[in-house]
């Protein structure tokens, strides 16, 4: 039998560490329940592992992009509620109807297909309703709020259980974040003087970490939870790395002073020059946003400069300056020695895509 070709590339995951970043959040807001917010892969740490992770912590619901997340934290074995962060297509809301996932309301048309669902099935519905108080994605709208009471009397098996919003410069515009949770403190108690509200939500890890939220009583913590704070806290010493991202050597040559390397030949050596190939590439989620913007990768103690453009599945370092490098070496690319902030800010972009980019193919180890 031919050997199973070893990983090149893969990430390391930590559970522990996310587990212990759920008890920060839980202290940073303590007396809120908590929704994990574990979408896309749980930001790329793997859906069913995290779940499975957090399912008995004393949580209220996880929160997840889509129906298709939501089928596989149940195939899972999950058992927490799982709420659909955004709206549904109106081919989902059955489904979602009948395996007790909780969806979000933005309109009456959503409320009247969910009511006539219910009654087909002879079931009452729990809904949170979506309240637009300053991003712009989904929601009533402010002028609307005031009605919703006499509209919902046509929905009497929707239980109106939840009011949700979300704040889109909580790490970037404190004077509009403090007066978006005044609107949402107003709507809040307007809402819960008319429906059976028990969840009122609005905090994402910028704001567990940096805001108070008096009516708020359940946060939706995402980036904190992989130990990656969206902003400066006083929490940030306490938050652990979840994820770290290595690769490894597949080749060491030396280049003549002169010669390019890779595809466009942006870098051209200008002495002779040691060079690794490393086995992850673009097509992993090592961005190729990160060519020729300086990037380096740690190995055997060093930061070694990567060279030239990011190719699918092969980078080339500058090993030079690290003795005894061999094929089969480990690179950390995003580690301990790597933070995930330096990659983000060479890539020009924000840690949450490189998170949510790490590709399939990259095993992940917990
Ligand atoms: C993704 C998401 C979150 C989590 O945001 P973080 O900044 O990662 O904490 C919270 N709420 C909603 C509605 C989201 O879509």
């Amino acid at each position: 039998m031919p050997q199973d070709s070893p990983p090149r590339a893969w990430a390391e995951v930590k559970l522990d560490a996310i587990r212990h970043n759920l008890d920060i959040a839980k202290k940073a807001m303590p007396h809120v329940e908590m929704m994990p917010v574990i979408k896309a892969s749980a930001y790329g740490h793997g859906l069913e592992a995290v779940g499975r992770a957090l399912d008995n912590e004393g949580i209220a619901f996880f929160g997840v992009a889509n129906v298709g997340e939501a089928r596989r934290l149940m195939r899972a074995g999950c058992r927490t509620r799982t709420f659909i962060l955004g709206p549904c297509f109106a081919q989902e809301r059955e489904e979602i109807a009948l395996n007790g996932w909780c969806p979000t309301v933005s309109t009456l048309e959503e409320a009247r297909h969910f009511q006539s669902i219910a009654l087909l099935y002879n079931k009452s519905i729990p809904v949170h309703l979506s309240i637009d108080t300053g991003m712009g994605r989904s929601g009533f709208l402010p002028d609307q709020w005031g009605e919703l009471e006499s509209q919902f009397a046509e929905f009497p098996n929707l239980i109106v259980e939840g009011v949700a919003s979300h704040l889109p410069v909580a790490d970037e515009d404190e004077s509009f974040t403090l007066q978006q949770i005044g609107v949402f403190e107003a709507a809040a108690e307007l809402l819960s003087a008319q429906f059976p509200i028990k969840y009122r939500q609005l905090a994402n890890s910028a704001a567990v970490l940096n805001y108070k939220i008096p009516s708020g009583n359940l946060a939706r913590p995402g980036l904190m939870l992989y130990g990656v704070s969206p902003m400066a806290s006083e929490w940030d010493e306490q938050l652990m790395r979840a994820l770290s991202l290595y690769a490894r050597v597949s080749l060491v040559r030396t280049l003549p002073m002169g010669h390019g390397v890779s595809y466009g030949r942006d870098f051209i050596t200008s002495a002779p020059t040691v060079v690794a190939t490393v086995g992850i590439g673009y097509a992993d989620g090592y961005s190729r946003q990160l060519s020729g913007k300086g990037a380096c990768v740690y190995l055997h103690g060093r930061r070694c400069p990567v060279l030239g453009r990011i190719t699918m599945d092969q980078i080339m370092i500058d090993v030079s300056a690290v003795p005894f490098v061999v094929e089969g070496d480990s690179v950390e690319l995003i580690g301990e020695h790597i933070p995930l902030q330096e990659v983000a800010k060479l890539a020009n972009t924000i840690p949450w895509e490189i998170l949510t980019s790490l590709g399939p193919r990259l095993p992940r180890l917990y």
